[in-house]
Order: C-alpha cells, then structure tokens, then sequence
C-alpha cells in the first residue's frame, strides 16, 4: 500500500485577481515615507505588498509546517514575515485547511492586485486536506511554495520550491535566497 502523495503529481496554484480600484503604494519622491508606508514598483514576476509589515494567520492544523516555514522565510526577506493573528495596520494573510478533493492541487493563494501591488486583506492560501497525509517534506515544500507567492512573487522557479509541481524534490523544500532576491529586489 502506497502513501498518498507519494506518487502523485501534486500541483499548487496561483489566482491573482486584477481589480481597477489602484491604491496608491507609490509616494512623491519629495516626501518623507512614513515608516508604515513602502515605496516599491510591481513587476510581472512580483507584486507589492503595500506595508513591510505582513501577519500570516495560520488557522491550519498540526500537519502544515506554516510556522516554521513563515520563520524561515522572514530571514531571508526585507518584508517583516510575522507569524501571528493579523493586526489593523499591516499586511494579512490567512492560511486555512479545505478539502478540495483528490484534485491534484496540493494548494492554492489567492489575492486581488491594483495596479501598484497587493491589496490587503485578500491573500488566502488554502491547503487540500485531502492531500493532508503526504509526505512531510511534500507538506513543508506546498508551504514554502504558497508562502512565496504570499510573499508576492508570482512567478515559478524550477529549482526552488517555487517549482509548481511539490512533489519533485528539486532542491531544498525550504526558501531559497535566490526566490527571496527576486522579491527584496522591488521594496530596493
Ligand atoms: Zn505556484
């Protein structure tokens, strides 16, 4: 008998919703930011948060390495990556368990963008419970992968765990600098 996961093509997705209702994250080059505020630019690959300041609410179970791997990626970003209950103020996102079914989607992040980044309070990364007993290092490699696009980077990287299939152990299942680079890059 044959582990769950173990053999599947486990895939992780990504929906970026595009709304018209821009919120400015850009300020006159002439004004002091506020420490809250952030200057940066979106690109195609990276989107914005428009706080440096990001909670990560983590309202899955035991199976799901969301702490450890939140923690691993604040190391490594100049976003302050927070594990804990979203706060007014700063950046949030959920993290929550659902039951999609044996679907061959380990997980999916959601958030809606205006034309200068991320806009707050719609980042949800949902995990599959269906696919709840795979293997550690498939679970930790889905978390790390979702984490990364929370953090905003769109885009894949077949090296890293933001490879889109988790259940190809190419390389570490934990952030890789490499992604972290590509995101620091637009708060420059
Ligand atoms: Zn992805």
């Amino acid at each position: 008998m044959s582990r769950r996961g173990a053999s599947v093509t486990l895939l992780v997705a990504l929906t970026v919703l595009f709304t018209s209702a821009a919120k400015g994250c850009e300020k006159p080059r002439d004004t002091q930011p506020k420490k809250s505020s952030v200057v940066c630019h979106s690109t195609s690959s990276v989107k914005c948060w428009p706080t440096l300041t990001v909670y990560v609410d983590d309202r899955t179970g035991d199976a799901w390495p969301v702490r450890e791997q939140v923690q691993k990626w604040d190391r490594l970003l100049k976003l302050h990556f927070l594990y804990g209950p979203c706060h007014r103020g700063a950046g949030c996102v959920k993290v929550v368990e659902r039951k999609m079914g044996d679907t061959g989607v380990g997980a999916t992040t959601t958030y809606a963008c205006g034309s200068c980044g991320i806009i707050d309070d719609t980042v949800v990364v949902a995990v599959n419970t269906t696919y709840g007993d795979s293997p550690a290092e498939v679970r930790k490699r889905t978390i790390c992968h979702e984490l990364g696009h929370a953090a905003g980077k769109t885009a894949h990287n077949a090296a890293t765990c933001m490879e889109p299939d988790v259940s190809i152990p190419n390389g570490s299942p934990n952030p890789s600098s490499k992604d972290a680079a590509v995101i620091n890059a637009v708060y420059a």
